[in-house]
């Protein structure tokens, strides 16, 4: 098939989620195929940028991490203005994490973006001894608020270009 023709797109990226859920560590995963077990959880970069192609197009992704501002349960509205897609983070060990999760959630509602592809993500999975967030409930409030859902592990890379790769076949589909 030949290249020429195919779509460009430039896409924001945002991610939200509590601190400690691990939303860095998925970035870095998918940024630099690495895992740090002692990440510093504000640590300063704070933005990153990623291609991947696909056959019908070739995303690049402009990558927004928070540095450290979600402790303050909220984010400027610029974080998330012009974003294409948004990736919230909770962590399987933490119920708490999942509830903050849903706040953030419907905080994107509110934004009303109809168009943002939006991913609900459900990190450390290589946990499963400490879960307390049943993947049945993750995946349930995805449906019902038609997310896009995955289990991930920033640490064993489980899911993390799968979730990467879903969402630009996403834009690519809408461009
Ligand atoms: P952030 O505050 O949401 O950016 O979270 P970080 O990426 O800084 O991660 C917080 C802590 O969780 C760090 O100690 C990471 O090494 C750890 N972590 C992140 N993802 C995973 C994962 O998938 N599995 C495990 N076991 N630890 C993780
Ligand atoms: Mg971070």
């Amino acid at each position: 098939m030949a290249k020429t023709g195919n779509k460009n797109i430039q896409a924001k990226l945002v991610l939200l989620g509590d601190m400690g859920t691990g939303k860095t560590s998925l970035v870095l995963r998918f940024v630099k195929g690495q895992f740090y077990e002692y990440q510093e959880s504000t640590i300063g970069a704070a933005f990153f940028t990623q291609v991947l192609s696909l056959n019908e197009a070739t995303i690049k992704f402009d990558i927004w991490d928070t540095a450290g501002q979600e402790r303050y349960h909220s984010l400027a509205p610029m974080y998330y203005r012009g974003a294409a897609a948004a990736v919230v983070v909770y962590d399987i060990t933490s119920m708490d994490s999942f509830e903050r999760a849903k706040k953030w959630v419907r905080e994107l509602q509110r934004q009303g973006n109809p168009n943002l592809v939006t991913v609900l993500v459900a990190n450390k999975a290589d946990l499963e001894s400490k879960r307390e967030v049943q993947n049945e409930i993750g995946e349930q409030y995805a449906k019902d608020n038609r997310l896009l859902f995955f289990e991930t592990s920033a640490k064993s890379a489980q899911n993390v270009n799968e979730l990467f790769y879903e969402i630009a076949k996403r834009l690519a589909k809408a461009a």
